[in-house]
């Protein structure tokens, strides 16, 4: 048989319940608290402890300035009591901010990065600078980009040129970020790590980031030309990607340090010898895809 002592609250149980539920009510903002709460006194009592640590969240929301200022325990989530016929339940509930947040930053699901920080995902056309003149025709054929995208007329993408650190990058990752708030799943591969990875892949791996990158419908491969050169990238990567992707019209960035013509020589030659048709092949295939401009300016990175 079991122990009834154990299954019955114990007198002094009770008693010590009411007496912490009357302590605690004795101030005020408490019992401001719990008025406002669809409960009675006897079922409020049993939760005294969890009470007041709502009410403390509770107060923390009140004439809160936004996430970075929240001071609860789970940032951007209210500790509240819900309750429910004789028990009251607690839950972490989102603030205004954090919904907020949540509704600014639903775009980012549609944009898979590879090997590119976390930060790029922030990179916006509004904090572009325009100090200086060579930014202006980008920024021009962005728009155009956009309308044409817009009325499926299958826009060629571009192949960005120009010095360390001018902010190649930046802007296009700025146009494709805009496009995923459109709802368009975009990727921004770093091609020379992306590279690496492949090559160091299994095959179920492989051909699963191999067809990603060739469907996915906005790509930028950044910073092509400064991997190393080998008959194995050249020809059975990058020549399949921009085949499939000129066939499908899907819209393809580069970045580049190099200019086509450089580009050209460079993937030439290969350890395994020099084949310039090859080579031919692949430019014309960039060509098809995208349109080629120049990105001259100072050095941004610190
Ligand atoms: P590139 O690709 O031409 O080498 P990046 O796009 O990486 O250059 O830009 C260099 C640095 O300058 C990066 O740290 C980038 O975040 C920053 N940057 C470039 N353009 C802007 C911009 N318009 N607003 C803010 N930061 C920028
Ligand atoms: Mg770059």
């Amino acid at each position: 048989m079991k122990n009834i002592n154990n299954v019955l609250p114990r007198k002094e149980d009770e008693l010590e319940l009411i007496h912490s539920y009357q302590d605690a009510c004795s101030e005020k903002d408490f019992q401001e608290f719990v008025r406002g709460i669809n409960a009675s006194d006897e079922v409020l009592m049993k939760y005294t402890s969890s009470l007041i640590d709502a009410k403390e969240e509770c107060k923390n929301c009140k004439n809160c300035k936004g996430l970075e200022h929240c001071k609860n325990k789970v940032v951007g989530y209210c500790y509240t009591p819900i309750p429910e016929k004789n028990i009251i339940q607690f839950s972490y509930v989102a603030c205004k901010w954090q919904e907020k947040s949540e509704k600014e930053n639903a775009y980012k699901k549609n944009l898979e990065l590879f090997d590119m920080p976390k930060e790029i995902k922030e990179a916006s056309l509004k904090n572009v600078y325009t100090d200086d003149k060579s930014r202006l025709p980008i920024i021009r054929y962005f728009k155009e980009f956009r309308e044409k995208f817009q009325k499926e007329e299958n826009p060629k993408g571009l192949y960005l040129t120009g010095s360390f650190g001018s902010g190649k990058t930046y802007l296009i990752a700025a146009l494709l970020n805009e496009m995923a708030k459109k709802q368009i799943s975009c990727a921004l591969v770093y091609y020379p790590e992306f590279l690496r990875s492949l090559k160091s892949s299994f095959q179920t791996d492989y051909s699963e980031k191999f067809d990603f990158i060739k469907k996915v419908p906005v790509l930028l491969l950044d910073d092509i030309g400064a991997e190393n050169e080998s008959n194995w990238s050249r020809d059975e990567v990058l020549g399949p990607i921009l085949q499939y992707r000129m066939q499908n019209h899907l819209p393809t960035f580069f970045t580049s340090n190099l200019t086509l013509e450089e580009l050209e020589s460079s993937l030439a030659t290969t350890s395994s010898g020099v084949d310039k048709v090859k080579a031919r092949r692949i430019i014309e295939r960039i060509k098809q895809l995208s349109i080629q401009m120049e990105l001259i300016g100072k050095n941004r990175r610190n």
